[in-house]
């Protein structure tokens, strides 16, 4: 494996993880000669698949082409390379097991920005902008208003959900009135004494 920076023949393997799921290893090398690393993915080739373009055309899925959309999406933002791979891993691994031979690059852009929300905001919008291809500025605001006033939607019906929280404001609002009650009581027999 050449470095891709130097084009050195030679490199050791520094990490490797398998991924018993997509049935791939990640290595992680480096250089002998530049002392750069860098990243390779050997997977067993079981079932091609094909990536439908929104024109009806078809393309081989590559996770290269994925991997560098989302480097140029986190470009100078605190998101480290290992970050990105372990986000590609996954992508990878959620692709691989629809176990289908053809998706869209719909269902893709979806998987990519659903990671990207989770990591950073920024970045999200970044690939949103590619993705989505807005017309204009309000177009971009419209989009990310519907998509974040979903997203608060969501998180108000988990909080109100959430059975531990309500309970424990129940609880120290219970003590509260328990603790007033009985200061009031002890006032009033010493009023009456
Ligand atoms: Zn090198």
């Amino acid at each position: 494996m050449r470095c891709i920076y130097c084009n050195n023949p030679n490199s050791k393997v520094i990490d490797s993880r398998i991924n018993e799921e997509t049935n791939s290893i990640r290595r992680r090398r480096e250089c002998l000669k530049c002392g750069k690393r860098f990243t390779t993915y050997e997977t067993v080739e079981l079932n091609p698949i094909l990536v439908i373009k929104t024109d009806g055309t078809r393309q081989p899925y590559d996770i290269n082409k994925i991997k560098s959309g989302i480097i140029k999406a986190c470009m100078k933002r605190p998101i480290s390379m290992a970050q990105i791979d372990d986000m590609v891993t996954e992508i990878d691994r959620q692709v691989q097991s629809t176990m289908c031979q053809e998706i869209t690059s719909q269902e893709i852009g979806e998987l990519v920005m659903s990671a990207l929300k989770k990591l950073d905001e920024i970045a999200y919008i970044r690939y949103a902008c590619v993705y989505r291809n807005f017309k204009d500025v309000t177009h971009l605001l419209h989009y990310l208003k519907l998509d974040f006033d979903e997203e608060n939607k969501i998180m108000e019906k988990q909080m109100k959900k959430c059975p531990l929280t309500a309970n424990d404001d129940k609880k120290t609002n219970t003590t509260k009135k328990t603790t007033t009650k009985k200061t009031t009581t002890t006032k009033n027999k010493n009023k009456r004494q």
